[in-house]
């Protein structure tokens, strides 16, 4: 198949370009730098860890990442996504991430609600997420009801519902034994190729990162990719 130039372009942009990104928390003597210098870029399709220790800046980088937060200096472009962040990424949190008096299937469709789906449309993509990754029986569970593994297994199908561009999840498995993480690990990288979506996942887990196919190092606030 030939590929035309123009799609060759597309299919290159990247989704995110960070340029001498810096993000410090306080002004002052008191300012804490909590990632600096950092020069780095996703691709559709690309799968990285990011790990380093407590402190290191991982969470700081990947909110930035995910337009959750703004750089102090530096900056960040999304041009893979119109540079428009919003609403185009996934985000999966450490802990408890589900919204109590909502059952799953409602847990799952309420980013698609908040994004401007219909309800019925947002509970038919809820459905097929949940279906699609084994967990239909619990669409109608309360969140109490679940495992930690089951939550994060949520978590990832929630992601899977509003189809982002780009996955970040943060610490998604800290929570859980070596077996789960394992799943839930495998799950977000079939969910990220499924979609063509990059995937970052921040984890002190050696076992976690050696499962995907890139590792960034986070030292002190500074990146190596
Ligand atoms: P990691 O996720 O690798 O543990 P973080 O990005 O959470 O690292 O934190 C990096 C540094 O920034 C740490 O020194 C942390 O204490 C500090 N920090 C993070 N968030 C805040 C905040 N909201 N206010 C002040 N300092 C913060
Ligand atoms: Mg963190």
């Amino acid at each position: 198949m030939t590929v035309e130039p123009k799609e060759q372009a597309a299919e290159m942009t990247a989704l995110v370009t960070c340029q001498g990104l810096s993000r410090s928390y306080g002004k002052g003597a008191n300012a804490l730098v909590a990632v600096h210098g950092i020069t780095c870029e996703l691709r559709p399709g690309q799968q990285v860890a990011v790990t380093g220790p407590s402190g290191s800046g991982k969470t700081t980088l990947l909110h930035l990442l995910a337009g959750l937060d703004r750089p102090t200096t530096g900056r960040i472009a999304w041009p893979g996504l119109d540079d428009h962040p919003r609403g185009r990424v996934g985000v999966v949190f450490q802990g408890p991430s589900l919204l109590p008096p909502l059952n799953i299937a409602e847990n799952v469709a309420l980013p698609l609600i908040i994004a401007g789906v219909g309800d019925a449309e947002a509970k038919e993509r809820a459905l097929i997420a949940l279906a699609t990754i084994g967990l239909a029986g619990l669409a109608g569970s309360l969140p109490e009801e679940l495992s930690g593994g089951q939550a994060q297994r949520v978590a990832v199908a929630r992601v899977l519902a509003a189809e982002p561009r780009l996955i970040i999840a943060d610490e998604p498995t800290a929570q859980l034994d070596s077996d789960l993480a394992r799943q839930v690990v495998d799950l977000l990288t079939e969910v990220a190729y499924r979609l063509d979506a990059a995937l970052v996942i921040a984890t002190h887990d050696q076992r976690v990162a050696a499962r995907l196919p890139t590792t960034w190092t986070m030292s002190d606030g500074a990146l190596t990719c």
